[in-house]
């Protein structure tokens, strides 16, 4: 089955304007099944608020490790790691409780416009993270901001300014998947930062807005029930790349399948690694019409403007698809999933 939900988002437990509870009644009045918040550098939610389903929502609390640049989203530890230590050591950190770790941001823009440097990873080489964050609302919104006509219309419509992921990023994505599986997300980063004062304030992205952005669409084999069996199923889709990633404010991605069929076997999946001579046909469908496109290792082998697109695999590679809609005459990116390993 498939759920959705948003992960990285900050409360007042660090630089957000909002409290965890009325975030998470953002999110449940959003309709998503899970909610991930990591506030910057600490976990005390953890134990002051706990995790548990909130009305039909999981929340739970994860951390952003936050030094000046290379910041770190670590979901499912206990205490969140040492900022002021090296990258690879708080990394090492969260990986010894059994952490999942996503590069957040990693090719940030910073905000040219306000003189806010970049927040990029830049401690390379990095190893042992589970995923980046591929594509981040708040980077991919300030990082283009052009001047005060272009900051005012990405206000109104937040999410029609989205340009889709840094290209550097799925290069990277592509490139560290030859080797082993890199899950990709994406991340809201919301804050509810507030410019000015009212009646004159504006505000970037107050939560209930942001909870119908950019969401990950997780496929699961069961979900519900006991809290703690929920979280570790949901962490363990999340760790292998079981999901796509899609601006909602666009249309809703829910549906959207990308597999590698088989005969005699089972299709191939998201996250999943199988010899290439298995898969016969690698197979896209959309819940909506839009222009649908499979690469790989980050060039399009085929494409079509529809609701199925169907290929046979050119030998050994990454694969994933991303999708476009139509709207207002422009294409904008809206889903894009996770690879595919064919070896
Ligand atoms: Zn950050
Ligand atoms: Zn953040």
């Amino acid at each position: 089955m498939e759920i959705v939900g948003a992960v990285h988002g900050h409360s007042r437990y660090s630089d957000g304007r909002g409290t965890v509870e009325e975030i998470r009644d953002a999110a449940a009045d959003a309709g998503l099944d899970f909610l991930i918040l990591t506030d910057h550098d600490t976990l005390a939610p953890l134990t002051d608020i706990g995790e548990g389903f909130y009305r039909n929502t999981l929340v739970l609390f994860g951390c952003e490790v936050s030094p000046p640049t290379n910041h770190l989203l670590v979901f499912g530890a206990v205490s969140c790691p040492d900022r002021s230590r090296r990258p690879q050591e708080y990394l090492d950190d969260a990986r010894g409780q059994g952490a999942l770790t996503f590069l957040a941001h990693p090719h940030d823009r910073g905000v040219p416009l306000a003189h806010i440097p970049s927040y990029r990873w830049d401690a390379w080489p990095i190893e042992g993270y589970t995923g980046l964050e591929v594509w981040n609302h708040l980077s991919d919104w300030s990082g283009h901001l052009k001047g005060l006509g272009s900051a005012v219309r990405a206000l109104r419509r937040p999410a029609h300014a989205l340009h889709g992921p840094e290209a550097e990023t799925l290069r990277l994505w592509d490139e560290m998947g030859r080797t082993r599986p890199v899950a990709g997300i994406a991340g809201l980063d919301v804050h509810d930062v507030q410019i000015g004062r009212p009646p004159f304030a504006a505000h970037i992205f107050r939560y209930p807005y942001a909870m119908r952005t950019l969401l990950c669409y997780v496929d699961l084999p069961a979900w519900g029930g006991d809290p703690e069996a929920a979280k570790a199923d949901l962490l363990g889709a999340i760790a292998h790349g079981r999901l796509h990633f899609a601006n909602r404010e666009l249309g809703d991605a829910r549906g959207l399948g990308f597999f590698g069929l088989r005969p005699g076997a089972p299709p191939a999946t998201m996250g999943d690694e199988v010899p290439a001579g298995e898969v016969q046909e690698l197979r896209l469908t959309s819940p909506l019409a839009a222009d649908l496109r499979i690469l790989k290792d980050g060039t399009a082998i085929g494409g079509t403007s529809g609701r199925e697109l169907a290929l046979p695999p050119a030998g050994p590679g990454v694969y994933r698809a991303e999708l476009r809609l139509r709207r207002d005459g422009r294409s904008l990116p809206w889903a894009f999933t996770n690879p595919i390993y064919l070896r």
